[in-house]
């Protein structure tokens, strides 16, 4: 139990505190949010809890991240409750910082992930996937983790972040979590607090569209048109019409795959009256 969390903000008391935590060979375990912290978020806290002695949050709304149509300046910003949710947790820090020192006076570098930011969401939110590589290597680079958690729910996110760490030969472990979801099936997000009554009901499609076409492969089915037919007529009866995309996709390179096997990736966009969201599965 840890009632008072440091709260930093600045970036070189957060650089100098990571640092004072890995003297003497301490781990630090983070996790990167936006805040309105949730169920989802939660669960990598928990893992980060387990995985090093030492647990760093960090709770930003990235700019970069989101195009000039999209939620950023509705996005919930609620410090306070975050940080109540945090108490029951062993929290070194919560890093938030202000975005003009993220993005001080005439920044101009960007993290670019070439192939696998063009597919899936990087096709209806171009630039995204650029704003996350880019905060995500800041925030190492502030943060010094050891460990990095972050959750499938936002999978090619994760495999985007896997990459660069990787080819940019990073000295973080990344740690993917699985999807937590409500009890209907709903993948849990902080924008699920947008929907209104009969969108919330609607929502609930998407992870039904999901699990019929893996009962559908398990049974047998390895047409990935087909089976993304068959969810596609879920998400129609449910008044989901507005979907951005549902496919059946290399859990890896993230290419799209004719005939599924075991370890695809089925993944679903929708907007859900002004609400785009994200959901998917491993067959
Ligand atoms: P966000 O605050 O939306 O940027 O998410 C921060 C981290 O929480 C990311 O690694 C997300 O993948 C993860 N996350 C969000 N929702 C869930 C969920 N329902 N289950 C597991 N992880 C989640």
């Amino acid at each position: 139990m840890n009632k008072n969390i440091p709260i930093i903000s600045s970036l070189k008391e957060m650089n100098d505190f990571s640092k004072e935590l890995k003297r003497d060979d301490g781990k630090i375990a983070f996790v990167a949010t936006m805040g309105a912290l949730h169920e989802g978020h939660l669960s990598l806290v928990s893992k980060a809890n387990q995985i090093a002695g030492h647990t760093v949050v960090s709770i930003f709304v990235n700019p970069t991240q989101f195009d000039e149509n999209e939620d950023f300046n509705i996005y919930t910003r609620d410090l306070a409750g975050d940080i109540e949710k945090l108490t029951p947790f062993k929290i070194d820090a919560v890093f938030s910082p202000k975005a003009e020192d993220i993005y001080h006076e005439n920044f101009q570098t960007y993290v670019e992930v070439a192939g696998l930011q063009k597919e899936l969401c990087g096709k209806s939110r171009p630039g995204h996937f650029r704003g996350v590589a880019t905060v995500v290597l800041k925030l190492f680079n502030i943060v010094l983790p050891d460990y990095a958690v972050f959750g499938q729910k936002d999978f090619q996110q994760l495999k985007i972040i896997e990459r660069f760490v990787k080819d940019l030969h990073l000295d973080v472990e990344i740690v993917p979590m699985p999807i937590v979801r409500e009890e209907d099936g709903l993948a849990i997000s902080s924008r699920n607090a947008y929907l209104s009554e009969d969108e919330r009901a609607s929502a609930v499609s998407l992870s039904k569209a999901l699990s019929a076409i893996r009962e559908s492969f398990q049974n047998g089915c390895r047409h990935a048109e087909s089976l993304v037919l068959q969810g596609e007529e879920i998400l129609l009866s449910n008044n989901v019409t507005d979907i951005d995309y549902l496919e059946i996709r290399d859990s890896e390179n993230l290419e799209l795959i004719k005939t599924a096997q075991s370890g695809n990736l089925v993944a679903v966009a929708a907007r859900i009256g002004n609400t785009r969201l994200i959901d998917n599965i491993i067959l």
